[in-house]
């Protein structure tokens, strides 16, 4: 009996003890919101998955002024993680940057978390995801690349995570005056030199967007989605931005915005949990996480929990209910995956309209020419897209 016991084992071995992907809650050895999840945890978390997977690889693409890890996760079926180079130049050649046939069944999404690193749920949301997604979204991938960027901000992030560790009670407690929400200056909102990254990307004056937007504009997705939290009495927010909007959005652009919002909402309404679009937050300015892709004909998002730097694991808000980081989590967890549902779906209408955006003759500029201090232009970073250039540097 012992010999055939141990013969069982021998035989399941391979399958049991060597790559078996886990679930953030049992990697961490924590439930996802009960306790804020360092940088350095997240990073590793992402090398287990993509250890653990096929439709996973990551893409280390720099680092942050203190040290810190920058990594993007491509996440698609296996068979397009194989080709994903192909699938790149592929698709750029619907931009007019690659010349050939271009791709018309593949979707390109990428999600930006945690640019605002005090804006804590969507870096924890970012690893419920991506296990999401290889787990239970199979048929997505099919013809979806996902693009994760988990942290844009590390350095803000871990000050914030830092703070809190170091400031709250046990059991945390949700009194809004509480020390645990009232951070002090300097906040996690912006980096080490206390730059807002999300009014970087069109200038790139910092060590993270120089790196990420090199990467972005190697791919120039159809949907890039900048995750963030607003005030903690706020109902979510996603687009369709509010109005004027910039002439050089086109009406699919707004038209997409809407579909999507509407796939949110039928997942909202589902649950009960409150959402608002159109009042605030504008595509004006172009160096927004979803201004900045707008006018690189992506669908630029932008999407808002309530909680931000007051709300810890738990805050009660005016109404006297109590806002939980498992509450948040589970809210960006769910328009995520609804981008990508949304994308998937309707993804020859991506190809299609994406195409036409750069091949928009009637457009009154094509290009632009910056005069000045060539000193002061940080270098790789200032490329914009022009058709028919050659395939270097995109
Ligand atoms: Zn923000």
């Amino acid at each position: 009996m012992k010999n055939i016991a141990f013969l069982f084992l021998v035989l399941l071995a391979p399958i049991f003890s060597f790559g078996q992907l886990q679930s953030p809650d049992a990697y961490l050895g924590y439930t996802l919101g009960t306790k804020f999840t360092r940088h350095h945890q997240v990073v590793e978390y992402f090398r287990h998955v993509a250890a653990s997977s096929d439709q996973v690889v990551l893409d280390p693409y720099g680092e942050t002024y203190e040290g810190r890890l920058l990594q993007l996760a491509y996440v698609s079926s296996p068979q397009n993680i194989a080709r994903l180079e192909e699938l790149r130049l592929g698709h750029l050649k619907n931009t007019g940057l690659v010349e050939g046939t271009p791709n018309d069944d593949i979707a390109v999404v990428w999600l930006s978390f945690n640019v605002h690193g005090n804006e804590s749920s969507s870096t924890e949301a970012a690893m419920k995801t991506i296990h999401s997604l290889i787990t239970e979204h199979q048929d997505w991938l099919e013809n979806t690349v996902v693009i994760i960027d988990p942290c844009i901000n590390p350095d803000g992030r871990d000050r914030y995570v830092n703070w809190y560790k170091q400031n709250r009670s046990l059991p945390y407690d949700p009194n809004p005056m509480a020390r645990e929400h009232n951070e002090l200056w300097q906040s996690g909102r912006t980096n080490h030199y206390i730059f807002d990254l999300n009014r970087d990307w069109a200038w790139a004056s910092q060590v993270e967007s120089q790196q990420r937007i090199q990467k972005y504009n190697r791919w120039l997705p159809h949907v890039h989605v900048d995750f963030h939290e607003q005030g903690i009495n706020e109902p979510y927010y996603f687009a369709p931005a509010a109005k004027p909007l910039h002439e050089i959005i086109t009406p699919f652009q707004m038209e997409f915005q809407d579909w999507l919002a509407k796939n949110h909402a039928r997942y909202f309404d589902k649950n009960g949990w409150f959402y608002f679009t159109k009042e605030r937050f504008d595509l004006l300015y172009p160096s927004y996480g979803d201004t900045y892709p707008t006018y690189l004909g992506a669908i630029g998002m932008t999407y808002e929990q309530a909680g931000n730097g007051r709300a810890g694991l738990g805050i009660d808000n005016d109404e006297g209910i109590e806002l939980t980081l498992i509450d948040r989590i589970a809210h960006h967890h769910t328009t995520a995956l609804s981008t990508v549902e949304t994308a998937s779906n309707n993804k020859t209408a991506l190809n299609t309209n994406f195409q036409k955006y750069f091949a928009d003759s009637k457009r009154k500029y094509q290009s632009y020419i910056l005069t000045g201090s060539a000193g002061k232009i940080p270098p790789n970073t200032l490329r914009i897209p022009q058709r028919h250039t050659a395939n270097q540097g995109l």
